[in-house]
């Protein structure tokens, strides 16, 4: 087989510190922002030029927290309950041969600020440090197909769960002065539950804990709610 050998031109700088409850595509939680910094080689201002007159861009990705352990033929898309199979190449999983991602993001900015560029996304489903191996912008008359099916993603993915906060969480988020949109982050955040498919089932109360920026964030899911309980900083 032959062999490619590439470097990343950047890398991610996100709020989402563990690969668990990071939104399983971009755009779901738009509160997601992140910074893609670029490497020496390509700190400069002419790697991006005319880029700011898009609003979305695809970035190119190495899956770089899973990759290590390979790929398989077959993964159960979470979709499906986690019950069912299907072909790696039929799914968006992580564990792929290459171990390659890639994302559609909302582009706010460029920044270029002491020495050194970024651009500055929301929306992103990227665990921070992910390795950009490459940019694009997107092209929505040829990228936008809203007539294509998708077959068992074929709709958006249910974001239904109910979220509510402790009020000495809620008190706080309201010192946070630096991070405003912490609550609507973290509640779009659980509102897609984020455990494990074959978790869901079962009624037993359970909690679960997720880091966003430097915060260590607790959850109870009781029913069909997810109950913020603990936040503090790490
Ligand atoms: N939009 C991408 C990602 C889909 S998989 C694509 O279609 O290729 C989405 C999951 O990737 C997220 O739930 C997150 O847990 C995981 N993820 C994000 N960045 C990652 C990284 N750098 N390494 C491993 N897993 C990552």
């Amino acid at each position: 087989m032959t062999e490619y050998c590439i470097s990343a031109i950047g890398h991610i700088s996100s709020a989402y510190k563990q690969k668990f409850a990071i939104p399983r595509q971009p755009r779901l939680v738009p509160q997601a922002k992140a910074k893609l910094i670029f490497e020496k080689e390509f700190n400069r201002e002419e790697f991006v030029r005319g880029l700011d007159d898009f609003s979305h861009i695809w970035l190119i990705f190495r899956f770089h927290g899973t990759a290590d352990k390979g790929y398989s033929p077959m993964v159960r898309p979470p979709r499906l309950g986690g019950n069912e199979r299907k072909g790696v190449f039929a799914t968006r999983a992580t564990f792929r041969p290459n171990a390659i991602g890639m994302s559609a993001v909302q582009l706010d900015a460029i920044e270029y600020k002491n020495g050194q560029l970024s651009l500055l996304l929301s929306g992103i489903d990227l665990l921070d440090g992910t390795p950009i191996l490459d940019i694009k912008p997107y092209l929505p008359y040829s990228d936008a197909l809203p007539q294509a099916s998708a077959g068992f993603a074929d709709c958006e993915p249910q974001t239904d769960m109910h979220v509510e906060f402790e009020p000495s969480v809620l008190n706080f988020i309201a010192q946070q002065i630096e991070y405003p949109e912490l609550t609507q982050f973290i509640t779009n955040v659980l509102k897609q539950d984020p455990r494990p498919a074959y978790k869901k089932q079962k009624n037993a109360q359970q909690s679960y804990g997720m880091t966003l920026y430097d915060f260590n964030i607790r959850w109870q899911v009781v029913g069909d709610t997810n109950l913020v309980t603990q936040i503090e900083k790490s």
